[in-house]
């Protein structure tokens, strides 16, 4: 069994460190909002762990395009917050099966995801960063290996006001 809130900690500290030793001008702030009482779940660490990475990565790279939306205004604070919860239904906005769940929302006051490319962020391939920056293949493969679980990988997002990606994987 795997503790989420220690994989979702541990790989929130690395892509942060990782990112920050390669760009001086790098300046988010995150946050950890962790349900201590969180359930363990019967998951491959290794892939979950990439999926959570993954995701991390994105939400990091998407606060640090100055140029964009409301990144531009002054005093604005790049910020990336990672969340877990016990969750008991269907799993959100996925339309699944009731049950109990595990949920790690991963969410950034990044530029969003216009409308124009929200159905095509999961198809392999699809990237919007500059060549040799982006595979196009972390959602992708994020998606193969949630579902690959028996959870849900969603979005909800705004243009200017950020992006909310929610993984939810079930309780055995
Ligand atoms: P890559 O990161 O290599 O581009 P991904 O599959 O991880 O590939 O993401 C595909 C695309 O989805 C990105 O290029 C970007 O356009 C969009 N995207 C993913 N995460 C975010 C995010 N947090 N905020 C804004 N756009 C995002
Ligand atoms: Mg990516």
């Amino acid at each position: 069994l795997t503790d989420i809130n220690a994989l979702a900690d541990e790989y929130l500290r690395l892509s942060y460190h990782g990112i920050r030793a390669k760009d001086k001008s790098f300046n988010a702030d995150f946050k950890a909002d962790l349900d201590p009482k969180l359930p363990k779940v019967n998951v491959v660490p290794q892939d979950i762990g990439r999926v959570l990475l993954n995701l991390i990565n994105n939400a990091f790279q998407a606060t640090h395009e100055p140029s964009k939306g409301s990144q531009s205004l002054e005093g604005f604070k790049p910020l990336v917050t990672v969340s877990s919860r016990l969750w008991e239904g269907s799993p959100s906005g996925a339309g699944g099966s009731d049950g109990k769940w595990v949920q790690i929302s991963i969410s950034d006051n990044g530029p969003g995801i216009p409308d124009a490319i929200k159905d095509k962020i999961f198809q392999p391939f699809f990237t919007t960063k500059p060549t040799g920056q982006g595979t196009g293949l972390g959602l992708s493969l994020s998606y193969d290996i949630v579902k690959a679980h028996g959870g849900e990988l969603t979005v909800k997002s705004q243009v200017e006001k950020g992006s909310e990606f929610i993984v939810t994987l079930p309780i055995q």
